[in-house]
């Protein structure tokens, strides 16, 4: 399937588009977000600028806010629901060569270091200027970049403790019969085969290997078909 390696994304503040890396760039400067964050009101605490990303599929990105006080629980559950979940794999965060997992069997005898579980605080893990990686489904892997850009003193957003400060706008990904339109759908049991809504057989898509195209980096694997709500996550 053909994909555009650069996408833009919206500042949640001001509405302006930038790349990923303008992006980071726009919201330390932005006078939108300046005039928001001025006037917060409420309990400070630390809170992580976070930039994640497809590691190989790049055009795939948010940059996120979030309290240093969540767990990594909390975070991989805020992953799997907007861009991950298909039927409930495993996941995790390696920081530096250390692994947090969410089930840590205490009997099994682990391969090298024993990972450890993800109930630790991001602020005993996280600080700026790391870059960790995480992996979701340990079979056909969705794996992610995760860069710690910056932290600030600041009030948790209410509504949405992790916020996302911008998110890729969805790539470009062309229909391979006509090139006319965007591509709808993949056909994922063997060649990948991205076709819009004119070219699909709309018949054909009642079968399983046909999946939707979704704003994600785990865009046509395994069984995912786009996110879940993530509202009850706090
Ligand atoms: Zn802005
Ligand atoms: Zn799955
Ligand atoms: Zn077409």
């Amino acid at each position: 399937m053909p994909r555009q390696k650069q996408t833009k994304g919206k500042c949640a503040y001001c509405g302006k588009e930038f790349a990923k890396t303008g992006m980071a760039r726009h919201l330390k400067a932005c006078l939108a977000r300046q005039q928001v964050l001025a006037e917060e009101k409420g309990t400070k605490d630390t809170l992580f600028h976070v930039q994640v990303q497809g590691k190989y599929r790049p055009e795939y990105w948010m940059h996120l806010e979030m309290p240093a006080s969540i767990t990594l629980e909390k975070f991989d559950a805020f992953l799997r629901g907007i861009w991950l979940e298909c039927c409930g794999h495993l996941s995790m965060f390696k920081i530096h060569e250390t692994r947090y997992e969410v089930l840590v069997d205490p009997t099994f005898d682990y391969w090298g270091e024993k990972p450890k579980t993800m109930k630790h605080k991001l602020s005993k893990v996280f600080y700026p200027g790391l870059k960790a990686d995480y992996q979701y489904d340990f079979g056909s892997t969705t794996p992610l970049d995760v860069i710690v850009i910056d932290q600030r003193e600041g009030v948790p957003n209410k509504a949405q403790p992790i916020y996302i400060l911008s998110r890729n706008d969805p790539p470009d990904i062309p229909c391979e019969n006509c090139g006319q339109h965007q591509a709808m759908r993949i056909y994922t049991w063997h060649d990948y085969t991205a076709l819009c809504d004119e070219c699909g057989d709309a018949s054909a898509y009642d079968d399983e290997g046909w999946l939707p195209v979704v704003n994600s980096p785990r865009v046509g694997e395994c069984g995912y078909t786009g996110d879940d709500a993530v509202d009850d996550l706090f």
